[in-house]
């Protein structure tokens, strides 16, 4: 059988390559951007796919890495979640989730992208039948009922592939989703990320704080190191040279001690700040003839709750049994039913995390105070109304799809 091509090899094209050779399907990955060649075993380089952030990985999330054998190697670069505290600066409403009251070990693990990507990387450089192309744009992509056609391009060569099926897994502005004619929603939510790592005077205890500031809502997550966390912090675009460079440190340290008071303690050294712009971009379809969307290809979504990669993953763990099934039958896996039947699969699940994360952000970039009010009721419900936060859980573990 012909390998599988997937075009991206971010996080998600990586985790999907080392899903489908697991079931013994051949992948060659192409990759536009050159990975870098890991050093000591401290050694980190960044890649623009694994970056400065980190990634707060669902239950389902671990799960998943646990099933592809990945877990034991991810897990020392990993800080579990025990405790989430949900607030807004200037109101009384506030709630909490505990492991222990949801019956859980964690409510999902931290783990910076850039070792994420590392542990993907390496893994998938040791896997057989994985072809790793790098440094390739994929230029071109046409397809007819028997293959689809790519022209590759590597500086002034360029070379073509054919396939039964090609997974698009290159991202938000994905090439193989305009060349095939799949059109896309985008809410340009006017903010940037400012995502960096801080030190703060009091231990993290393992505790993810989400508060909702007049800048923006701010997640503060609990990294390896006692004192460390992460920090994505969403603030209203062209504001964001105020938080960036050396000079603008303290600056920084100052506002964030005033949005957190002393819930982390003293705010004591910030690493250096980077933006992301906070756009949602959803394709109209994810499947057209013999490609499908994957990743932020498919559907990018804001930050806020932490959901998009969760939520790649999920979608990738689904396609990888539909597969595997034609795959064990022998058949086509480029058969567009079989791959129009994951997406109908798939789309209760990511309308609900595509809803959740742009209300959660709309609702709270309000200041009308009568939804204001209803946001403090709707956090004091959540303490008090029996029923609300196991389900709450469940769906910030992953576990609801
Ligand atoms: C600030 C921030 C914080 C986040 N935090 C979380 C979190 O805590 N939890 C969570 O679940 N999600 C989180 N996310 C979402 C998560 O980062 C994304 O869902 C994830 O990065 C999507 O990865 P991807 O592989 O689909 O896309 P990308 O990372 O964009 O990868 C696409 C790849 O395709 C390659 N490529 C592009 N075009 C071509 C071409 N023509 N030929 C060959 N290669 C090509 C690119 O070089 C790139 O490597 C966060 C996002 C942001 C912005």
């Amino acid at each position: 059988m012909q390998a599988v091509i997937i075009v991206g090899g971010g996080m998600v094209g990586l985790s999907l390559a080392l899903m489908l050779a697991k079931q013994n399907i051949k992948v060659k990955l192409l990759e536009a951007i050159r990975y870098p060649d890991y050093g000591a075993a401290d050694d980190i380089p960044y890649h623009s796919s694994f970056d400065a952030r980190n990634s707060a990985l669902s239950r389902r999330s671990v799960q998943i890495y646990q099933e592809l054998g990945l877990w034991d190697k991810l897990q020392q670069y990993a800080t579990p979640i025990y405790q989430v505290h949900i607030s807004e600066q200037g109101s009384f409403g506030k709630a909490k989730l505990i492991n222990q009251h949801e019956g859980v070990e964690s409510f999902g693990q931290v783990i910076e992208n850039a070792w994420l990507g590392r542990v993907l990387l390496t893994e998938v450089r040791q896997t057989t039948n994985i072809e790793l192309i790098d440094g390739v744009q994929v230029t071109s992509l046409k397809q007819d009922v028997e293959q689809a056609y790519l022209t590759v391009k590597r500086e002034e060569e360029t070379f073509e592939l054919s396939t039964a099926l090609v997974i698009a897994a290159d991202g938000r502005d994905s090439f193989c989703r305009q060349a095939i004619g799949i059109g896309v929603d985008v809410h340009d939510y006017d903010q940037v990320a400012i995502v960096t790592t801080v030190q703060t005077s009091k231990p993290h205890q393992h505790v993810g704080f989400e508060r909702f500031s007049a800048l923006g809502p701010l997640a503060l997550l609990p990294l390896p190191g006692e004192y460390r966390r992460s920090v994505v912090w969403p603030v209203k675009k062209g504001t964001e040279q105020e938080w960036l460079g050396e000079h603008n440190e303290q600056h920084f340290l100052n506002a964030l001690q005033q949005t957190y008071g002393d819930r982390a303690g003293k705010f004591i050294k910030t690493g250096q700040r980077f933006c992301y712009p906070l756009t949602q971009v959803l394709a109209h379809k994810q499947v057209v003839g013999r490609v499908v969307l994957m990743g932020n290809a498919a559907h990018t979504i804001h930050p806020v709750a932490g959901q998009g990669f969760n939520l790649c993953l999920r979608d990738a763990h689904v396609l990888i049994r539909y597969l595997s099934h034609q795959f064990q039958q022998q058949q086509d896996l480029g058969d567009t039913q079989v791959l129009m039947a994951y997406e109908k699969a798939r789309l209760n699940d990511q309308q609900k995390v595509i809803f959740f994360c742009d209300r959660v952000v709309k609702g709270f970039s309000n200041n009308n105070p009568l939804l204001k009010f209803a946001r403090n009721t709707g956090l004091l419900a959540f303490d008090f109304i029996p029923g609300v936060k196991p389900l709450i859980a469940n769906f910030a573990m992953g576990l609801r799809a």
